[in-house]
């Protein structure tokens, strides 16, 4: 039986309604990052494989485009790296030549020390990289990389991508509380992301429940006052608008709910947003999972989260 590879569209900050493509086994990641939404990295390695074929994928987005959803970017992710499949570039081929769909790729850029992973990518139209630390030791702090991965071997790959890239990039930079709130450090932080001439910088906190309690979010105010130190001026990535409302024709299942929970932690409005479906049904699905153990709740900065029980 086929493994269920799409899930959404859900509503994302930076790209509207994105439907993700999980490509790797859960939590397969070259890093271990203290803020990560999927809990701790549980394949801690570089090594790429082709754990799904490309028409297995494309039949699967066809599938859900056919529903009549709402998509703005077939988004590459999912519950682990991936630049880590193996046929990263032939899939985003395929789907630029079966959908008029932008194609966006989320990774970490660990990998784009390697030519053939940096022309694979830079097929994607838009690449949302990410940049936490400014030397290796907060790299080691924040990220938790793979033994040997250096963090000027780590820029030489993300700068050498630049180069060769002619799409958007977007960097992202995830800011913490007590590790990288300070003017000073946030300098640091600028030089390093300016080194990767990004077309936006993007600035985030840990809003939904964190791998561990070491990531503390800042607060906006916190953000808004660091975000012109970069350059170019970083935007807060906003929290997405409310919907306009779900269909109440759609029904869902506790199996669709719990599917959406397990690749990130939601609340109640983010799922009956990406499913299209009423809150209410959403919310009793929810329950029904809370009351059998597969999911827990987790308050979060006074919003209710959903997620998998540690
Ligand atoms: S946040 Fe991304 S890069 Fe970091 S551990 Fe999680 S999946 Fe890997």
């Amino acid at each position: 039986m086929e493994k269920n590879r799409i899930y959404g569209p859900v509503p994302s900050r930076r790209l509207g309604f994105s439907l993700g493509i999980d490509l790797v086994e859960y939590k397969h990641c070259p890093l271990d990052c203290i803020y990560c939404q999927l809990k701790r990295t549980t394949r801690l390695d570089a090594s790429r494989e082709t754990t799904v074929e490309i028409e297995e994928v494309v039949g699967q987005v066809a599938a859900k485009i056919a529903t009549g959803a709402r998509v703005d970017h077939l988004t590459l992710g999912g519950s682990g790296e991936p630049t880590l499949y193996g046929q990263l570039g032939g899939l985003i081929d395929a789907l630029h030549e079966r959908f008029d769909i932008p194609v966006a790729l989320l990774t970490n850029g660990v990998l784009f020390g390697d030519p053939a992973v940096r022309a694979e990518a830079a097929r994607a139209d838009v690449v949302l990289p990410s940049l936490d630390a400014w030397d290796q030791e907060s790299f080691e702090l924040v990220n938790r990389p793979i033994a040997g991965m250096g963090f000027e071997a780590f820029m030489d790959g993300m700068i050498r991508f630049r180069q060769q890239y002619r799409g958007l990039i977007w960097l992202e930079v995830m800011l913490l509380a007590g590790i990288s709130d300070n003017p000073d450090v946030i300098s640091r932080l600028a030089a390093q992301a300016a080194r990767l001439k990004p077309d936006r910088i993007q600035l985030n906190t840990p809003v939904r429940p964190p791998a561990t309690d070491l990531a503390i979010p800042i607060s906006r105010q916190t953000m808004t006052m660091l975000a012109d130190l970069f350059k170019p001026p970083a935007e807060v990535t906003a929290d997405f608008p409310e919907p306009a409302g779900n269909d109440p024709e759609t029904h869902v299942t506790t199996v669709q709910v719990l599917e959406t929970i397990t690749r990130r932690p939601c609340t109640a409005r983010d799922v009956a947003v990406g499913l299209n479906a009423p809150e209410g049904e959403v919310s009793a699905a929810l329950r029904i999972l809370v009351g059998e153990g597969r999911i827990v709740l987790s308050v979060q900065d006074g919003k209710d989260y959903f997620k998998l029980p540690a």
